[in-house]
């Protein structure tokens, strides 16, 4: 039976294994610095967990196989000024930009795109990683060594940020999950709501915006587009060519879960609407110890990642769907022991709660 190879072995590609499981399906995450030779045969599939990858024995043998799912377009959409192109080239609605080249100045910045200008690195940014401020009032320039290698983006004042996470098939047939709502704080995910009826009548919205961009690349899988609400309008922030953090949730809270409808897109299974099964949210573990503690927790699920522990490193999450709200927001309250900023971040998930 062909085996379905995933290049990167992080939390992403553990539960993309975990997901295919019930269905016997053999997935294997690489590591991509494994130097080993891969067993790869000529009907296995590739996909990847992460957008960009250096060049490496693993990386070589993995994308030199016919069926890497998406090939062409993770460097696309991995490159910031690419994935602003292909959005800008759909008419899509995005916060304005401009490539940040050698000659760029700050002033250029500040005529075009007012007076905060937030620089992100083309490559390799994550977590809000790789983005630097310029002000105008406090005069900030363009570093030497942003120059050719960011783009600049109007500091949009939005009033919520959401997602929406969709998997189309080899056929074109595409399937959302309902919008959801996230918290970032200092540019990392914290926690995550969904359903919400009160975004209902932006779903829309955003099934026509990923859906003409998942077509127009003739995408498989799963894709996530992270989204500004501005008023009635959704403007894009980022898209990501995988699965999702802000779809851990369905881990919980839908019949097939974002990383079930991965694999079965990429190995041409059928696709079905995604049964939402009652409210969600998730919890991202920053920099925090594992507690077992919260097993504890009528109707709390733990993901761990077995990483080691560093300030501002995601090294696990937790989920909990109830049509209960009383009970989601009793497991916000036994979670009230956690540092900084989750009382913030549970704060957030009580006052968004319906
Ligand atoms: P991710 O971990 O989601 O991949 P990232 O490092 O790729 O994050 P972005 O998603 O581009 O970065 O930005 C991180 C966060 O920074 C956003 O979720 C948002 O809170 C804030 N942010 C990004 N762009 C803007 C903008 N143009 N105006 C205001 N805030 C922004
Ligand atoms: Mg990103
Ligand atoms: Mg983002």
């Amino acid at each position: 039976m062909s085996s379905i190879w995933v290049l990167g072995a992080g939390q992403l590609g553990a539960m993309l294994k975990q997901a295919a499981n019930p269905l016997g399906l053999d997935v294997r995450p690489v590591d991509i610095e494994t130097d080993e030779t891969l067993p790869l045969k000529v009907d296995d599939i590739v996909t990847a967990e992460r957008e960009d990858w250096p060049e490496t024995a693993a990386t070589k043998q993995l994308s030199a196989h016919p069926n890497f799912v998406n090939l062409e377009t993770f460097p696309q959409l991995a490159d910031r000024l690419t994935q602003k192109q292909w959005i800008d080239k759909l008419e899509l609605a995005t916060a304005p930009w401009f490539p940040v080249e050698d000659d760029s100045t700050a002033e250029k910045a500040y005529q075009t795109l007012g007076d905060r200008v937030l620089m992100k690195r083309r490559r390799g940014g994550y977590d809000g990683k790789g983005q630097y401020w310029l002000k105008q009032s406090e005069g900030t320039e363009i570093p030497d060594d942003w120059k050719g290698l960011a783009i600049a983006e109007q500091a949009i004042n939005f009033d919520e940020e959401v997602s929406v996470v969709g998997v189309r098939g080899k056929n074109g047939e595409k399937y959302f999950y309902p919008l959801t709502l996230n918290l970032h704080i200092n540019g990392i995910l914290y926690a995550s709501i969904s359903p919400l009826q009160r975004l209902e009548h932006l779903q829309g919205q955003a099934e026509s915006m990923l859906g003409k961009l998942m077509d127009a690349l003739d995408y498989v899988g799963v894709m996530a587009m992270e989204c500004f609400r501005c008023g009635e309008e959704l403007l894009i922030n980022e898209l990501a060519p995988r699965v999702h953090n802000s779809g851990h949730w369905t881990q919980a809270g839908a019949s097939v879960n974002q990383f079930e409808n991965h694999i079965r897109a990429v190995a041409g299974l059928p696709l079905a609407p995604a049964e939402v099964k009652n409210q969600s949210m998730m919890v991202n573990l920053i920099g925090v110890d594992v507690d077992y503690d919260w097993l504890a927790i009528k109707g709390l699920e733990l993901y761990w990642y077995r990483k080691d522990v560093r300030p501002g490193r995601k090294v696990g999450h937790l989920n909990a769907c109830s049509g209960d709200l009383e009970q989601l927001q009793s497991i916000i309250k036994s979670l009230s022991n956690m540092p900084a900023p989750y009382d913030e971040a549970l704060g957030w998930l009580s006052k968004n709660l319906p």
